[in-house]
Formats: C-alpha cells, sequence, structure tokens
C-alpha cells in the first residue's frame, strides 16, 4: 500500500502553513532576489524558511547561489541555511529551471508531489501539475538521487547531459509522455548559470547547445 502522501495532502499542509505563519521582524530574506520579474515572497515558520511564488510567464530568481527560471504557476516552500544555501525545495506548482551550485557533500532536499529527492550542484527542470498523476523532472546535467516513499528503493539519475523522467503517484520513474526537451532550453541553463557567475557543468554534444529558446530570454 502506498504510503506516500497523496497530491491533495500534499497541498494541504502547504496550505496549512500559509494560514498560519510565525512571522518574524528579522527574516533572512536577503538571501532570495528576483533578477527578472517579480518573486512573491512570504516568509514563515522561522527566519529562514519562506514561500515563495511567480506570477509571470518567465521570472529568473537566485536563491543564494542557486538560479531559477520559473512560470507563472510556480509555488514552493524552501528553507536555506545561514549563508544562505537552500537545503529544502518543496514544490506545490508549476515549473522551474534550477541551477544549483556544486558544493562538496551537498545534498538539497526535493520535495515533490510524488517523490523526495537529494539533489547535488546539478541543473534541473521540474513541473508539478497537481491535476496530472505524474510530475516530470529532467536532470539536465549532475546528479539526483529518487527516494520511494512506496518502495524504499533509491534510484540515482546522473548525466551530463538531458534526462528526463516522470513520476507516478507510487513514486516509480516512468517513462514520459513528452516530447524531448519539454519545457526548458540549453541556453536558458546558460542564462541562469551566468546570472550566479557560472556555466553549465555539462557535456555538449558536438560541442553545440542543442535546444534553444524560440523565444526571447529574460533580460537580467
Ligand atoms: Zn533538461
Amino acid at each position: 500500500m502506498c504510503t506516500c502522501m497523496s497530491k491533495r495532502s500534499f497541498i494541504m499542509s502547504a496550505t496549512a502553513a500559509m494560514l498560519y505563519p510565525t512571522f518574524s521582524k528579522a527574516q533572512n530574506t536577503d538571501a532570495i532576489r528576483a533578477l527578472s520579474g517579480k518573486l512573491n515572497l512570504d516568509a514563515f515558520k522561522s527566519n529562514n524558511a519562506a514561500r515563495i511564488s511567480t506570477n509571470q510567464k518567465k521570472t529568473v530568481f537566485v536563491i543564494g547561489e542557486d538560479a531559477f527560471l520559473s512560470n507563472e504557476k510556480f509555488e514552493a516552500e524552501i528553507e536555506f541555511d545561514n549563508d544562505g544555501v537552500l537545503k529544502k525545495l518543496k514544490v506545490l506548482s508549476g515549473q522551474a529551471l534550477a541551477a544549483l551550485k556544486p558544493i562538496n557533500r551537498r545534498s538539497t532536499e526535493l520535495l515533490l508531489p510524488n517523490s523526495t529527492a537529494s539533489v547535488r550542484g546539478t541543473g534541473f527542470f521540474i513541473d508539478v501539475d497537481v491535476s496530472k498523476p505524474h510530475d516530470y523532472i529532467c536532470c539536465c546535467y549532475g546528479e539526483i538521487q529518487f527516494n520511494n516513499s512506496t518502495s524504499g528503493e533509491k534510484q540515482h539519475l546522473k548525466n551530463s547531459y538531458h534526462s528526463a523522467t516522470a513520476i507516478n503517484e507510487r513514486g516509480d520513474l516512468v517513462s514520459p509522455k513528452f516530447n524531448f526537451p519539454y519545457g526548458h532550453y540549453d541556453d536558458e541553463s546558460v542564462l541562469l548559470e551566468n546570472s550566479v557567475g557560472r556555466k553549465p557543468h555539462w557535456q555538449l554534444p558536438d560541442n553545440k547547445m542543442q535546444f534553444l529558446s524560440p523565444t526571447p530570454l529574460p533580460a537580467i
């Protein structure tokens, strides 16, 4: 029997946190800022935790030295340490492309409705739509370890150039039904990494980016 939290429960628990926040006058929100677009930020629970959302088609924002490009449906809860390093990212809805700083022994917890994962310094893309049974994730470069709450199995995604998977309600990694790539582009990853002074640590086929955004990139 599946012991994982249902998508509805996943959202309800987050909503409860929003209804009963514990605000502090000394919220550590300096680590979080938008570079393009508008980031809605509600701090709660502690000085180093917040709920964030974006309502524009493309918003670029940073948390410490991690960079994100999200869509208008993106909502998440985050926790970070006193150095601004993201410790936990709970995605409630929407899409986001992420570029996490490679840090020795880094293990940022990624919570999706259907799965939890540990993320190393990694570029990844997530799409969470609670009206659909599957979550979608692409490990664009780097390493993600998934923890299946039903079977207890751990599964690795490790690669140097885009490895996409869907996650069903049992927490199993299954083949996605989307054409590849889905919802994100190579030049967007470059934009994110550059915004925090890095380059993607991928291996490009033929030394060329294969997937370029058909629309202009956000100006940052
Ligand atoms: Zn990708």
